[in-house]
């Protein structure tokens, strides 16, 4: 017997349908003498749907309504869920986050994973249920509902898997696992049967959606191996863990594309101690996540800096900055929205030279102007124009040949 936690994914879920055939997948895991906790999303498009409700009764919804209402997606999914399997006479109970024991700190729409007390759930467990808790939801200490972050689901089911020490954590998902690009923009992406977490970070953290960037940097801190998988057929998925053979032989392992992004610029401000330091402050203090940022001095003594946030943030960050300005001399605050971030990722970069090169090149073969540019040891970003993001997610694909690495 083991201990097994799966995650379907909003697709997978999407209508009464789909929660039957997913409710056989789980009958099955659970016949085979398994222990099983399930972690479900909301059916695809409600949370955009209620989200968009809230938006249209008020312009800036406040944080912890939006978590009282996004909470609900899960909360008709993880029912139906239950109700499928109790229809084929297996033994299931729904739980919510709180119920489950999911225990975040107080900020709302991105709360963070402090604890799971998980009692309930192994009560369950050995009285025999299939355990079903909703996804991307906990409750803070005041008792409040408290969110993830977009795609939270997929970091429940990890964090989930780390609390109850499962043996396997399988993230189902619609597609087959993760692949060398969106499979969506790059037709010819090839399926990775093993990738590091390390390299899913990057991946996910750059704009690869298939999971959240948080799920997977709880993964690896709490050594949760897992495999992103199809709900759709019984193909074997993609393995996530620390270490992976291949290494250092494969130099980029793939390519991602953010269209989620705002450029913002503030220019004409003074060159001294201090200033970064203020402007940067503002914005960690209000939790507006900034990544890439570039300063360019000109000349007596005035500087320009650029810098990019979540589209959603950008007119909050103008918001911050604005007194900020006036506390450190004055300047200009721009955004310019129609951006997006092209990523290319591989553990080999480390050892490999000639990679910043070969994907300036196959831009510039294909006249896509660069914009701002960063580094990591195993990363590559630039920002280019959003009308062109897929081309160069598939010039850049082609370049390294990608559409050949495939195991
Ligand atoms: P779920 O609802 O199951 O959480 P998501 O929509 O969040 O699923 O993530 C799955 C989607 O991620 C896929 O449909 C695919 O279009 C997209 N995706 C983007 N990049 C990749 C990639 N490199 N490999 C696989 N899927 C990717
Ligand atoms: N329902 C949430 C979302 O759409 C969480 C998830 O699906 O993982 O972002
Ligand atoms: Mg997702």
């Amino acid at each position: 017997m083991a201990r097994i936690v799966q995650k379907y994914g909003g697709t997978s879920v999407g209508d009464v349908e789909r929660i039957r055939k997913v409710a056989e997948r789980i009958k099955l895991t659970r016949d085979q003498g398994n222990e099983v906790v399930v972690v479900v999303s909301a059916r695809s498009g409600v949370t955009n749907e209620l989200l968009a409700r809230a938006k249209s009764l008020c312009d800036e919804p406040s944080d912890r309504e939006l978590d009282m209402l996004l909470s609900v997606g899960e909360q008709e999914t993880i029912a139906l869920t239950a109700m499928a399997l109790h229809g084929m006479g297996v033994d299931a109970v729904s739980r919510t986050g709180a119920q489950a024991g999911i225990f975040t700190d107080k900020v709302h729409t991105r709360a963070k994973i402090q604890a799971i007390k998980s009692e309930t759930i192994e009560k369950d467990l050995a009285e025999g249920h299939v355990v079903i808790v909703a996804g991307f939801q906990g409750i803070n200490e005041d008792g409040q509902i408290t969110t993830f972050g977009r795609g939270g689901s997929d970091l429940t089911a990890i964090a989930m898997a780390a609390a109850i020490h499962a043996d396997k954590c399988e993230i189902y998902t619609d597609v087959d696992g993760v692949y060398t690009a969106d499979p969506r923009v790059v037709t010819d992406a090839c399926k990775l049967s093993e990738l590091s977490y390390d390299e899913m970070l990057e991946l996910a953290s750059s704009g690869t959606k298939v999971m959240q960037s948080r799920s997977v940097e709880f993964a690896k801190k709490h050594n949760v191996v897992f495999e992103v998988r199809s709900s759709f057929n019984f193909n074997p998925g993609t393995i996530v863990k620390e270490e992976v053979s291949y290494m250092e032989k494969v130099v980029v392992r793939g390519v991602s594309v953010d269209k989620d992004q705002a450029k913002v610029i503030v220019s004409n401000i003074l060159d001294k101690p201090g200033t970064s330091a203020k402007v940067f402050r503002a914005l960690a203090d209000a939790n507006v996540l900034v990544d890439m940022i570039v300063q360019n001095v000109g000349r007596q003594g005035i500087a320009n800096l650029t810098f990019t946030v979540p589209q959603g943030d950008s007119q909050s960050a103008v918001k911050l900055l604005e007194p900020v300005l006036d506390e450190i001399g004055g300047g200009q605050i721009a955004i310019h929205e129609h951006v997006a971030k092209l990523s290319v990722v591989g553990v080999g970069m480390k050892t490999h030279s000639g990679v910043a090169a070969t994907v300036f090149q196959a831009l510039a073969d294909n006249e896509i102007n660069i914009d701002l540019i960063s580094t990591s040891e195993i990363k590559i970003s630039i920002v280019i124009d959003q009308d062109r993001a897929d081309e160069a997610a598939r010039v850049t694909h082609a370049a390294f040949e990608l559409d050949k690495i495939g195991d």
